[in-house]
């Protein structure tokens, strides 16, 4: 250590030169206050999955991120990463397209919320997915462009629980393969993950009886990745409980944006 005076521009010179230096393009998903100047930023990128960073002086009027650091933002950063536990460290972000549903309409606000809740809740830091950054970032761009909010929100969803192996079964029954076509209700095993065959269904636990015009909602849905189609209102609220309770087995408790995806325009 020298006794010299560092101006910080050269200190932090020096810490570049032991930790890798990334660039990625990210989505914000969540800011929380640090101190008074700093704070820490979740974002899912594009590259590396989840990542947790610190953001010094983001907080001041002029600092590096130049209020890029925005909620649902689309972003291309650079970052530090540190080893084990450590935050990474954020030392760049250029905004490339704000989430600008926010001023809109509060169903759009709320879906956008949902979609950074899910990528949140459902991958790992560290984890790269770059086809749910893909989809992730096509959905919050269509939300923006005016499509219908349930309808694609619903394809995000099958997209997230299709990349990331949790797909429910949906034509055959999860536990043997036998074909599944009800008539009526059709009982769906939220903890084994799909349909169930009437032979299968005894004893299975988180078991509930889903009305078979949602199942083959799903299906179609699952099938067709085009979002144009509008689902039925009959389906529709059937349908969002049987999602929100899947994703609560999922994540292990209750996603705390599902209850607002209700909210219609306005
Ligand atoms: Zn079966």
């Amino acid at each position: 250590m020298n006794t010299t005076h560092h101006s910080p521009a050269t200190t932090h010179a020096v810490s570049i030169h032991c930790m890798a230096s990334e660039k990625t393009r990210a989505i914000v998903l969540k800011l929380v206050e640090f101190s008074e100047s700093s704070c820490v930023v979740t974002l899912f990128t594009e590259d590396f999955g989840k990542v947790g960073a610190l953001a010094k002086g983001a907080r001041r009027p002029k600092s590096a991120f130049e209020g890029a650091l925005d909620l649902l933002a689309l972003v291309r950063i650079v970052f530090l990463r540190k080893s084990a536990d450590a935050l990474d460290l954020l030392t760049e972000a250029k905004l490339e397209r704000r989430f600008r549903s926010a001023q809109r309409e509060l169903a759009r606000l709320y879906a956008g919320y949902y979609v950074a809740e899910l990528l949140a809740e459902l991958t790992d830091t560290g984890d790269p997915h770059p086809e749910l950054f893909v989809a992730a970032d096509q959905t919050l761009f269509a939300l923006d462009q005016g499509a219908a909010v349930p309808e694609t929100v619903l394809q995000f969803e099958l997209a997230a629980l299709r990349l990331l192996g949790h797909m429910p079964s949906l034509a055959e029954c999860v536990v043997c393969g036998r074909p599944v076509v009800g008539e009526g209700r059709v009982p769906f095993g939220m903890t084994v993950g799909g349909v169930l065959c009437e032979n299968c269904r005894p004893g299975k636990r988180g078991v509930v009886s889903v009305s078979s015009g949602v199942i083959a909602a799903l299906r179609q849905a699952a099938t067709d990745a085009e979002a144009g189609r509008e689902l039925e209102g009959s389906t529709r609220g059937e349908l969002r409980a049987v999602m929100s309770n899947y994703f609560a087995h999922l994540v292990g408790r209750r996603l705390r944006m599902s209850e607002y995806l209700g909210v219609q325009a306005g």
